[in-house]
């Protein structure tokens, strides 16, 4: 199968919904792989549910992920421009044709009209599709509904019998009943094409060769290749992903908390970790191992989309995170939380501080917490106070008579203590940890202590001791 150029082509109604950012990234993927271009365009033809600044954000959030495109709304191209509202003119001439050849009619039936007619077919058991009654109008007709004043849609006459077969790069061959395809609407009464319409005729003439879409729009495909084939222009190879769903099995929505890409960047997820994560959800790569956005392209193919359901997976997303702060280099890192941490941890102790604890978060407000613990007072929870207390002040005393002697020598320190308290393994680590920073994990202390300085380490040492004194035990 030759592939050399895909799209992807939002409705600007919303945020982008994480469903159409992978959605997005496969078709970017697909054809990156094969050196092929990638097209942005915006449909943005339904007017009640398209807003423009929705258009820009779409952009915006795209760039954020790492995706680039060769022609789009921003930065123009052969066949310009990009965006559906500015392409109406370009429409006239399929309708024109279409009408010509038979293969389209114009249809008066009312909202109220189609909604009884609806009714009447779902009361005998019949499932609704448009009867095809303004087909048979004739030119008399028209003429008495136009002199009215009445407004018609342009509806395609779909063959009233045979089949037609679709191959699906994920589904495989599906075939489709006709008679049960009804006459649908391609260009709307106020002049504007339908989505199925705009849809696949700018497919054809921006020369897209792959599309992939999200499942939803299967349904739609016979009817594309209807309207393509009257108008003797190309259809594209189609591929359907399987719908992205929460753990409930429930479309991924708000509620779950992770309904658009935009969330997760507000809250800290890295553009890496994203793609990391979407490439594996319903894509099989041959191994787990962590990839840049080359090794994505270069191990991505469309055999390895799955047809179930992708679900979406918190800790999936928390483990290609993670993954992805430890492949940051210290620039980048720095980049990425310094502005989370000014006037909190002291700018020279900053790259040793982000080294320490690197390994132990995985959002910003996880990093200042951290600096809170390091640099902050430390004020811990009662329980941490009562488990200080039980370790007793001989032991405390001996930390800090072993401390002062070498404050610059981590192993040193924690060799003398062992020897003195008569503590190893985790009796001795953990009331240090709890001393040192009020919890029991966290970033090895071999690396906060030089951070926290003798100072700190000191006082904190004696407030443990305090705790212990006070203590009856
Ligand atoms: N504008 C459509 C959507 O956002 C595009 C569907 C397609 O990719 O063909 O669902």
């Amino acid at each position: 199968m030759m592939i050399h150029k895909s799209r992807f082509a939002p409705s600007p109604t919303g945020n982008l919904h994480l469903g159409n950012a992978r959605t997005a990234l496969f078709s970017w993927l697909a054809v990156r792989k094969v050196g092929g271009a990638f097209v942005l365009r915006l449909e943005d033809t339904d007017q009640e549910r398209s807003l423009g600044h929705y258009g820009d954000r779409v952009l915006e959030d795209l760039r954020w992920l790492g995706l680039d495109w060769d022609e789009g709304p921003d930065c123009g191209g052969p066949f310009a421009p990009y965006r559906q509202m500015e392409r109406l003119s370009l429409y006239g001439e399929f309708f024109d044709r279409l009408q010509a050849a038979g293969n389209a009619y114009p249809c008066f039936c009312t909202a109220e009209d189609l909604e009884k007619e609806r009714q009447m077919q779902l009361a005998a058991g019949r499932p609704p599709r448009y009867s095809g009654r303004c087909r048979e109008l004739g030119n008399a007709g028209r003429s008495r509904f136009l002199e009215a004043g009445c407004r018609p849609t342009l509806r395609f006459a779909v063959p009233r019998s045979g089949n037609l077969r679709v191959q699906d790069l994920v589904w495989g061959e599906r075939n489709f009943s006709l008679a049960d395809t009804g006459d649908f609407v391609i260009r709307r009464s106020d002049g504007t094409p339908a989505f199925l319409f705009a849809n696949a005729v700018d497919d054809a003439l921006m020369g897209i060769d792959l599309v992939l879409r999200g499942e939803d729009h299967l349904s739609n495909t016979p009817r594309q290749i209807l309207v393509l084939e009257a108008l003797a222009l190309p259809a594209p190879q189609y591929g359907h992903l399987p719908l992205l769903v929460a753990q409930d099995g429930q479309p991924l929505s708000k509620r779950h908390g992770a309904a658009s890409l935009r969330d997760l960047r507000a809250r800290g997820y890295l553009p890496a970790a994203l793609c990391n994560y979407l490439g594996h959800l319903g894509h099989h790569y041959p191994d787990e191992e962590w990839r840049e956005m080359a090794g994505l392209v270069q191990d991505f193919s469309l055999g390895g989309i799955s047809r179930s359901p992708a679900r979406f997976d918190w800790s999936q997303l928390h483990y290609w995170q993670s993954r992805a702060i430890r492949e940051m280099d210290e620039g980048a890192l720095q980049d990425w939380l310094s502005p989370h941490l000014t006037g909190v941890v002291p700018p020279a102790l900053l790259t040793g501080f982000l080294g320490a604890i690197r390994e132990n978060i995985l959002l910003p407000p996880d990093a200042v917490e951290w600096a809170g613990r390091c640099f902050g007072f430390p004020f811990p929870e009662p329980e941490v106070q009562a488990a200080l207390a039980a370790v007793g002040s001989a032991f405390w005393e001996a930390a800090e008579a072993a401390f002062v002697t070498c404050p610059e020598d981590f192993p040193g320190w924690t060799r003398k203590l062992a020897a003195v308290s008569g503590q190893r393994g985790r009796n001795l680590y953990l009331p240090l940890r709890l001393a040192l920073t009020g919890v029991e994990h966290g970033p090895e202390l071999a690396a906060l202590v030089p951070l926290l300085g003798p100072q700190r380490v000191r006082e904190r040492l004696h407030a443990a001791a305090a705790h212990s004194s006070n203590s009856p035990a």
